[in-house]
């Protein structure tokens, strides 16, 4: 098998993939998906899409039933993962009870066979890189949940993987602990420099970590793209309500001219969309359109006109929730069982809006991103 180990780098290329455990359903199917070398790509999505398979025909735990995996530019369908040089860091971390953090992070070194003097060169090195020197001597249980992640993580490091495989790394974690170790990963995965793989069902960790996010549904890919491409310009409804902060609207498209256009809803009259160079439009289309719950502007009806360059929906406040720095204001606007306003706190209490209330929810029509 050694002289099959590639050098190779750590890019990757799912090319028609597809998976079916039982030949009757596919897991996942028709992903095309290329990550590059070094780059720290978050798979997102609801427990059941898939994201674990994906994760495990990379690492060479499954093959697909159809569709080529390369990893440096090579056909790694087959090989297992030392071949690949592929490394996996388990939710629990799988670490040895009974042996030190040394000897834990030192394992695959010795069933190498390598001799003590390089293995313990190799050890100390990697200790020192996650900033585990100091705990050296004491086993996992004497050891915080953050502490042992960082084990675990070195001991998979060790083996010089040319990607490095996570699956749901923080989900066993409290929240604080949570947010500390998800800037560790960063930090860490820039210290080692190689291509992280993290699987994660949580929106805020996937766009807080990755180069690249690859949103999942059902088997199949929606969006793959930076965490500000996902966030800021979703494709379809799925992206933009999984990965929140939107309202999502729905209606017809109606007065089609050369700069804008109206949308028109069963729930609200009307309001005005922009048209962007490259997008195809055409009148009586049924679309999409997502606007940031930051970018909403609460006004009260009737209120001396809108400024320009602005349009909206009517709708009663059904619910306010404080959050420190802005207020959530919940409303039955539009049709949609959520739309929500971000007001930043201090404007929020200048006009003190209550349940109850009729709004006139306003945004720049610029504003306005519209979905497939
Ligand atoms: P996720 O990681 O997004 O939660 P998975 O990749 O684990 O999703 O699962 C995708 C689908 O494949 C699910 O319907 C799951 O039940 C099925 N599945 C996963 N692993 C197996 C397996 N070993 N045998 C049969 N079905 C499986």
């Amino acid at each position: 098998m050694e002289s099959r180990v590639s050098k190779g780098k750590g890019d990757i290329e799912l090319a028609g993939v597809a998976k079916s455990y039982d030949e009757r359903t596919y897991a996942v199917d028709g992903i095309n998906l290329k990550i590059p070398d070094g780059a720290y790509c978050c798979l997102l999505g609801p427990s059941g899409c898939g994201k674990s398979t994906i994760l495990r025909m990379i690492a060479g735990h499954e093959d697909p039933t159809v569709g080529e995996i390369l990893i440096g530019g090579e056909d790694v369908v087959g090989l297992d993962p030392v071949a690949r040089r592929t490394a996996m860091m388990f939710q629990s971390y799988a670490l040895f009870p009974h042996l030190s953090v040394r000897d834990n992070v030192a394992f695959s070194l010795r069933v190498k066979g390598m001799s003590k003097a390089e293995r313990d060169r190799r050890t100390e090195e990697m200790m020192e890189k996650v900033q585990i020197l100091e705990f050296a001597d004491r086993i996992p249980s004497q050891l915080s949940g953050g502490q042992q992640q960082r084990v675990a993580l070195a001991r998979a490091a060790i083996t010089e993987p040319r990607v490095l495989l996570l699956d749901e790394p923080l989900s066993a974690l409290d929240e604080h602990l949570r947010l500390k170790m998800r800037a560790e990963l960063s930090r860490m995965q820039r210290a080692l420099g190689i291509t992280f793989i993290h699987v994660t069902h949580t929106q805020l960790e996937a766009i807080a970590l990755a180069d690249m996010v690859v949103v999942m549904d059902k088997g199949v890919i929606r969006q793959a793209g930076s965490a500000r491409e996902i966030y800021a310009a979703p494709k379809d409804r799925y992206v933009a309500e999984f990965i929140g902060g939107q309202n999502v609207i729905s209606g017809r498209v109606r007065g089609l001219g050369a700069s804008g256009a109206r949308l028109e809803g069963s729930a609200f009259p009307s309001v005005d969309i922009p048209i962007h160079a490259g997008r195809r439009l055409e009148d009586g289309q049924s679309i999409d359109i997502a606007i940031r719950r930051d970018e909403i502007n609460l006004l009260r009806p009737g209120q001396a006109g809108l400024p320009g360059g602005t349009t909206g929906v009517e709708g009663a406040i059904v619910g306010v929730e404080y959050q420190g720095n802005f207020v959530k204001v919940l409303m039955n606007a539009a049709g949609e069982d959520e739309f929500v306003a971000y007001v930043p706190e201090r404007r929020f209490f200048e006009d003190d809006f209550h349940v109850g209330d009729r709004v006139f929810a306003a945004w720049q029509v610029e504003h306005a991103h519209l979905l497939v």
